[in-house]
């Protein structure tokens, strides 16, 4: 793979902030977009915009044709039976919140579980709590060992009959642990749970493939792999989107309306009431394709490469604590430095021109959990170089003198 030439694909990347070269390391939060995708949206508002499903005039039936050939492009590369399997949402927290109001609302009663882990973004805990306190279900976790990896010595008292949906993050945004989906789905299967997988940091970073997986629901977002900010799709398996009742009321997701009741489309557009976002699912659909032209094999051997020569070098920094697992670990590397605070070194880094994060990410009981305010996060794409990486390294040297 000629990673150098992909790179030049991203016109962001070739810019200088605070006299030197762009370091982006805060792909975790969002990444750049490469020029395909930016001008796929040009080409939609300059040529074809219109409001889709509703018109029979050109325009709203090209726009319209993207749109639902994007479904396609979706359900196609997650492993879904059936594009209809896919609902587009405003990303991976909509999503989460989409699945608790209905099917949870609709499912679960008192003496049912909520089971999520200990490693949860908060958008895959704040959603499950609103319907613990409106259903009267129960919340329990697995926790998180010492290495960033589950606790799995008691999963088969955890993950036992009472539990009605078990939900957890594919790839951790704060430790870069990548779960075992596929063992602990089954796990579920076998005691009648639902399942729900946050594949916000996995979806654009590994092959992921729902019926393999044998999960129920995968969230994710756009904005994290490639795509434009503002979109994302739910996959829901069919048996279940068919039980569902609707969630935000309006237009396009009705069958009839009466002015004192109304009937409902099949999925997915039963869940997608009003004016979609329009040019962000052809924005996702044209960055998904950029994806499947590198391969998402190669991309996720190039995003572990990046992060083990990162742990590797990092190791080497005198007064930092990695957090997350020693071996295979999803593309991001955070870590706590005993001179500085997190923001310190952000701010730090950023005068030399690595953008990186750090906080607490949205997972405040982890941070908990390790007895840390918040951390420094450096998170990798497959545009990044190991050049860059050396960079970050270097900067972190500088910082530990300019603190101490
Ligand atoms: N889940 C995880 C693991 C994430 O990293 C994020 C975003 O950082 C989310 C959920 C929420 O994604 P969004 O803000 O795009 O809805």
């Amino acid at each position: 793979m000629d990673w150098h030439r992909i790179r030049s694909d991203f016109p962001v990347l070739d810019q200088q902030v605070n006299g030197h070269p762009l370091v982006y390391l805060d792909n975790a939060a969002s990444s750049q977009k490469p020029r395909a995708v930016i001008n796929t949206i040009s080409h939609y508002y300059e040529r074809d915009n219109a409001n889709v499903h509703r018109a029979l005039h050109e325009l709203s039936n090209r726009a319209t044709e993207a749109f639902e050939q994007a479904r396609k492009k979706v359900g196609q590369f997650i492993g879904a039976k059936t594009e209809d399997e896919i609902i587009f949402t405003r990303g991976t927290t909509e999503g989460i919140n989409l699945v608790a109001n209905t099917w949870g609302a609709a499912n679960l009663r008192p003496e049912d579980v909520i089971l999520y882990t200990g490693m949860e973004h908060h958008s895959n805990l704040v959603p499950w709590q609103l319907l613990a306190q409106r259903t009267g279900a129960t919340l329990r976790h697995i926790p998180v060992l010492d290495d960033g990896t589950l606790d799995l010595t008691n999963i088969d008292t955890l993950l036992n009959e009472q539990v009605k949906i078990f939900t957890f993050v594919h790839i951790s945004n704060s430790l870069g642990t990548i779960n075992p989906a596929k063992e602990l789905i089954a796990k579920a299967k076998a005691v009648g749970a639902v399942t729900f997988l946050d594949g916000a940091q996995s979806v654009g970073h590994l092959p992921v493939n729902v019926q393999d997986l044998g999960c129920d629901f995968l969230a994710f977002s756009s904005h994290k792999m490639c795509g434009p900010t503002g979109i994302g799709a739910l996959y829901g398996r069919m048996e279940l989107l068919e039980k569902m009742p609707p969630w935000h009321g309006g237009g396009e997701m009705i069958f009839k309306v009466s002015l004192e009741a109304s009937t409902y489309k099949d999925p997915p557009h039963r869940f997608e009431a009003g004016t979609p976002d329009i040019s962000g699912v052809i924005g996702l659909g044209a960055a998904i394709d950029y994806l499947q032209a590198i391969g998402m094999e190669n991309i996720h051997r190039h995003d572990a490469n990046l992060s083990n020569h990162a742990v590797q070098q990092m190791r080497g920094i005198p007064g930092i604590r990695i957090l997350g697992p020693d071996g295979h670990r999803g593309s991001l590397v955070a870590f706590h430095l005993d001179f500085a605070h997190p923001h310190d070194v952000v701010e730090f880094a950023n005068s030399h021109g690595v953008a990186m994060r750090g906080g607490h990410h949205c997972t405040q009981p982890l941070m908990k959990r390790f007895q840390m305010p918040g951390t420094t996060r450096a998170s990798f794409y497959f545009y990044n170089t190991l050049e860059e990486i050396n960079r970050l390294v270097e900067v972190l040297h500088a910082a530990r003198k300019f603190f101490t």
